[in-house]
């Protein structure tokens, strides 16, 4: 059985406070209400991540992420953050590739291949983001464009580095929005998605990656979404900052 994921996506919000009593509040939540394996993954600005480390710490159903990490071991990159950072506060996933990275920081397929590798490196889970815009989507591309970021970002990977992704289909036009892509529509791109990855790594791989839904998940659509067959969990930005709700949506895999 693939591992079934919710991870929230803070982006810039919240004070260290702030996090912390939500980080609290969701771990409290998930004490309570989770009865399954599901994963729960917090993915928090790079400030809180050493706090909230340690407040996983143990805790088996609840870990950290950070939103980005640079390509290069270490450097003249003022502002930036290496992947050897991260693990040395305990963090175990990473979110390369987002939309907004994409978007605001040219981030390209080549760089985010890079980015891959480093991060594959040093120990920590990528959860790759893929998706097309609302363009793409309009003007009939859109399988074009997500094969293009697999087959440019990460099916360089050997099929055991493959393996520990899991990958984020993140319609653009549903990032943030209040639109959802509707179950079916996200149903067809992830069995496309698995069926890109079975013809390059075979079946076996393809169904053991973890496969998430990203673009405005909330606890109403989550289980019309999570029910189809491809879709493995949600990577949720702005119901993730409601304890509630981010655990609502984890309580679907109940
Ligand atoms: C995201 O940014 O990854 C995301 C899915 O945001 P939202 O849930 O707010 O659409």
């Amino acid at each position: 059985m693939r591992q079934k994921i919710v991870a929230g996506n803070w982006k810039m919000n919240l004070d260290l406070n702030e996090g912390i009593t939500l980080f609290n509040e969701v771990a409290a939540f998930i004490a309570q209400d989770i009865t399954g394996s599901q994963q729960a993954i917090v993915c928090s600005p790079y400030i809180h991540l050493s706090a909230l480390t340690a407040l996983a710490k143990g805790n088996t159903k609840l870990s950290v992420g950070a939103q980005n990490a640079h390509q290069a071991e270490s450097g003249a990159y003022t502002g930036e953050i290496s992947a050897k950072m991260l693990t040395s506060v305990g963090v175990t996933y990473v979110i390369l590739g987002h939309s907004e990275r994409r978007q605001y920081f040219g981030e390209t397929n080549e760089l985010l291949a890079k980015k891959t590798d480093t991060v594959l490196k040093h120990g920590l889970k990528p959860i790759f983001c893929i998706g097309e815009t609302l363009q793409e989507r309009e003007s009939g591309v859109y399988f074009d464009i997500i094969k293009q970021q697999l087959v440019e970002a990460v099916f360089h990977l050997e099929a055991s580095e493959f393996s520990k992704l899991v990958i984020a289909y993140e319609p653009v036009w549903a990032i943030g929005t209040g639109v959802t892509a509707s179950a079916e529509q996200a149903q067809e791109i992830h069995a496309f998605i698995r069926k890109e990855i079975a013809a390059k790594y075979g079946q076996a791989v393809a169904d053991g990656i973890s496969i998430l839904y990203g673009g405005s998940c909330n606890p109403k659509n989550a289980p019309e979404l999570f029910a189809k067959p491809d879709i493995d969990g949600g990577l949720i930005g702005g119901a993730s900052l409601k304890a509630r709700d981010f655990v609502d949506i984890l309580k679907v895999f109940n």
